[in-house]
């Protein structure tokens, strides 16, 4: 529930609407995991409360650490379907890496999300719990201060709830999550980026842009059947108008696909002069993909051009790749298992 809707059931309980920011604070601030926990709210509340709203919480089916610090953890849901959010250590704090919806069906075809298919979309309330998993994992004293909607999932095709998700988590008296700490990853769907600068957000825009031309977009990403590299480039351009923020165009580098002195000028000329920051990713080797990650010369090269055309760039920081970085790496290896939901 948003911060108003709980307002509104309890009205509708007949209790005073300030006992939703109670117990929300109790759950998405203090971490409760029952109603037994919230001392403030009278025990007949809590009795009512734990009968017709139980808190399902966020069960944790794996877990996986590297060596750096970084967690995986494998979240389950009520029915069956799992996704995965990553918990990333940085000098500035803590992020978290979360997951818009079980499987994707954006077909890019070096990402390992959307291998075993689309299922559904994920409510606000599986990402909020998500988050309140990767709390508990950053432990006491700790807080989560970046969220990044880069895990399995196009968040632009899930706008409502993923919206939700995002006006609710920077709720001050919960998890208090700046907007400018908040980042969506999308895939380039246009309308989408079109209406989300609309919202008054001030969160980072994030698109996998990964090749300048319609070519080479076309080969990996199936979404640029759809919306053509300059579609893509004007919604950023507009969305950086409109809303003042900085885009930022991801890269993965791929072997012999789109990282070629050729395929970084024409990035650079695509880009010039606009308000944005490139991130190069070295690919994260997916093996069923069969894509191999450019060498590191290479990346340095490619890197090197952009900034010489006064672009500025970023290269990804590796994290994880003992854990199975790539996205949906780890929920793949559990179903194999036969853990991680119905497909
Ligand atoms: N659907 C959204 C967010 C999820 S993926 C999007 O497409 O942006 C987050 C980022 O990781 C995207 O840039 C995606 O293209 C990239 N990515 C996916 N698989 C990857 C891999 N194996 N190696 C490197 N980057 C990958």
């Amino acid at each position: 529930m948003s911060v108003d809707e709980c307002r509104s059931f309890f009205v509708s309980l007949g209790e005073p609407p300030y006992r939703a920011n109670q117990v929300l604070e109790w759950v998405y601030h203090a971490l409760a995991s029952s109603y037994q926990e919230m001392t403030s709210i009278p025990t007949y509340l809590r009795r009512r409360l734990s009968e017709i709203a139980p808190l399902e919480g966020a069960r944790v089916l794996a877990r996986k650490k590297a060596r750096e610090g970084t967690v995986k953890l494998l979240v389950g849901f009520a029915d069956g379907n799992a996704v995965e959010t990553v918990l990333m250590p940085h000098d500035y704090g803590l992020s978290l890496c979360v997951s818009s919806q079980v499987g994707c069906q954006m077909g890019c075809v070096f990402c390992a999300s959307g291998l075993s298919g689309f299922v559904r979309n994920l409510s606000c309330g599986e990402m909020i719990a998500q988050l309140i998993a990767g709390s508990r994992e950053a432990g006491a004293g700790r807080r989560v201060n970046s969220v990044v909607l880069m895990g399995t999932g196009e968040p632009l095709a899930n706008y409502e709830q993923v919206l939700k998700f995002i006006r609710l988590i920077n709720w001050n008296r919960g998890f208090g999550v700046g907007y400018r700490h908040i980042t969506l990853s999308t895939c380039g769907l246009v309308p989408g980026i079109e209406r989300l600068a609309g919202e008054g957000l001030p969160i980072t825009l994030s698109v996998s842009l990964h090749a300048p031309d319609d070519e080479t977009r076309s080969a990996i990403m199936k979404v640029s059947q759809v919306w053509g590299v300059s579609d893509v480039v004007r919604a950023c351009v507009d969305y950086a108008e409109r809303t003042g923020r900085r885009v930022t165009y991801e890269y993965s580098l791929i072997a012999g696909v789109n990282d070629s002195l050729a395929h970084a000028d024409r990035l650079a000329h695509l880009i010039k002069g606009t308000l944005c920051h490139v991130n190069l990713i070295p690919l994260n080797p997916v093996p069923e993909t069969g894509f191999a990650r450019s060498p590191r010369q290479v990346v340095a090269d490619f890197s090197k051009i952009l900034t010489e055309a006064g672009i500025e760039v970023t290269i990804r920081r590796e994290m994880g790749t003992d854990i199975d970085a790539a996205c949906g790496q780890l929920r793949r290896r559990e179903l194999a298992r036969g853990k991680a939901g119905r497909r």
